[in-house]
């Protein structure tokens, strides 16, 4: 058994996509281990498959080499180490866009099969995931174990390679994406998939398959913008679900397709972080209570402050001896509807936010409101006249000049707005890939999904 790993092979600009180089290699050596047992050519389509799986494992969204999602491909198959090798090295060098000088391509090949990866190698995966590794670190860990490697550039992708290799070991959460891909004479050409069956497909298939469409931006999220070789990419909980959803698209004509298991749709990349102890660079879920109101900021980005439980009033508004007891939280504006969540918050909301960590923001994919304030204080009304009353003076309550209505003190009343408590999240189109879609389940609280 083998197991291959490869990372960073595409090009903002040029395009090209390691999910389609992973797929022309399984192809590649599927073909030719086949014939190996078949030399004959009595092969018969039901010939075993030597590829158990193509795993595709999204790490650090908040890498800077990434050029989009930060994926990283690992191929399980039943075939000689030597063979693997030295296809995915002509198959990488074919089409890894290295003309780029930000392409990087790594492969790693392990000898042995998913069942004995070790730990130090699924660690490795986990690491790769949250935090920043370095290059040596993918090189020594692979020596270590004596797994074959090659690189061009400055071997970046290595780091990619190695952890796809390890993150079948360190997870147990799995999910689906079956990508359909386009002939290669129209990459790079606008795509011709018919909307209404995707809005179709995306209806039937849910909520096993999920973030096909955004509905209320009327999206095709499934669909990619980019140059690059992929036509639809369809995800979900069902390895059946997603092949049926992608069969029902009309589009144009679709030259291959593959199923992948991901770490998409989990929120692997979340770790339980505390106000004062974070570090930008990672993504967190925190609790904590609002600190200031929702700000509508230039670019309809929505800020506000969210700080630890524990602080006082009379603590220092940013900082204490332990380090800042505030964060900034942040819905951007691609979040679209989900802003009008974060506007609703009020001063003293009880939290759980969920987010990656840059320039010490927490930049927002989900959060649950623990427990809402229901009610304010507010300056008290005339009951005659009905306006607002004015101050008296200090300590001397509140009165309506024209009336001559007096009130002690302020009034308290009952917040109504449209916030509940439980999980609310970005919508489809603004999903990180490796963030979880509150329709899959499992969260400790009410969840309001959104479709
Ligand atoms: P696509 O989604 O289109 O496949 P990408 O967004 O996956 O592209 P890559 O071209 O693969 O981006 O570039 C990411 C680079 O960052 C790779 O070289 C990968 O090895 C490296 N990398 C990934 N995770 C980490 C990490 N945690 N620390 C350091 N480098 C990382």
């Amino acid at each position: 058994m083998t197991i291959v790993g490869l990372d960073d092979t595409d090009s903002r600009e040029r395009g090209m996509c390691t999910t389609y180089v992973a797929t022309q290699i399984a192809e590649r050596l599927r073909r030719e281990c086949r014939q190996d047992n078949h030399p004959a050519g009595e092969m018969t389509s039901d010939s075993s498959d030597p590829i158990s799986r193509l795993v595709l494992v999204r790490l650090n969204p908040a890498v800077e080499y990434k050029t989009r999602g930060n994926a990283a491909l690992a191929i399980h198959i039943d075939c000689d180490p030597h063979r693997a090798f030295s296809v995915a090295c002509e198959t990488l060098a074919s089409l890894a866009e290295t003309a780029d000088d930000r392409t990087n391509p790594g492969l790693v090949v392990a000898d042995h099969d998913e069942n004995a990866i070790p730990k130090d190698v699924s660690d490795f995966s986990r690491r790769a995931i949250r935090e920043h590794i370095a290059i040596d670190e993918a090189a020594t860990t692979s020596d270590r174990h004596g797994y074959r490697t090659w690189h061009a550039g400055d071997g970046r992708g290595r780091i990619g390679a190695l952890a796809a290799i390890g993150a079948w070991a360190e997870y147990d959460e799995w999910t689906y994406e079956y990508i359909s891909y386009r002939d290669s004479d129209r990459w790079g050409t606008g795509r011709d998939v018919d909307a209404e069956s995707v809005l179709a497909a995306a209806d039937w298939g849910y909520p096993d398959v999920w973030d096909t469409i955004d509905r209320e931006e009327s999206e095709t999220v499934c669909v990619p913008h980019t140059p690059g070789p992929i036509l639809h990419g369809i995800r979900g909980d069902d390895p059946d679900a997603v092949r049926a959803v992608a069969d029902r698209i009309e589009s144009e004509p679709v030259v291959t397709g593959q199923l992948f298991v991901t770490n998409q749709g989990t929120d692997a990349h979340l770790r339980h972080g505390r106000i004062g102890d974070t570090r930008d660079g990672r993504a967190y879920r925190l609790e904590g209570r609002v600190a200031s109101p929702p700000e509508t900021r230039r670019g309809g980005h929505v800020f506000f402050d969210l700080e630890n439980e524990s602080n006082t009033a009379a603590a220092s508004p940013h900082t204490t001896g332990d380090g800042p007891t505030r964060i900034q939280c942040v819905a951007f504006e691609p979040t679209k509807r989900f802003r009008d969540r974060v506007r609703a918050l009020r001063v003293g909301d009880r939290l759980t936010v969920c987010g990656e960590l840059a320039c010490e923001t927490l930049k927002l994919e989900k959060f649950a409101v623990r427990k809402l304030v229901d009610t304010e204080s507010v300056t008290p009304t005339c009951p005659d006249c009905g306006r607002s009353m004015k101050s008296a003076g200090h300590n001397q309550g509140y009165r309506c000049r024209a009336c001559a209505t007096s009130a002690p003190e302020k009034e308290t009343v009952t917040i109504t707005r449209d916030l509940e408590e439980g999980w609310y999240e970005v919508p489809p189109c603004a999903r990180r890939h490796i963030a979880k879609p509150l329709v899959r389940g499992g969260f400790d609280a009410a969840v309001h999904p959104e479709k």
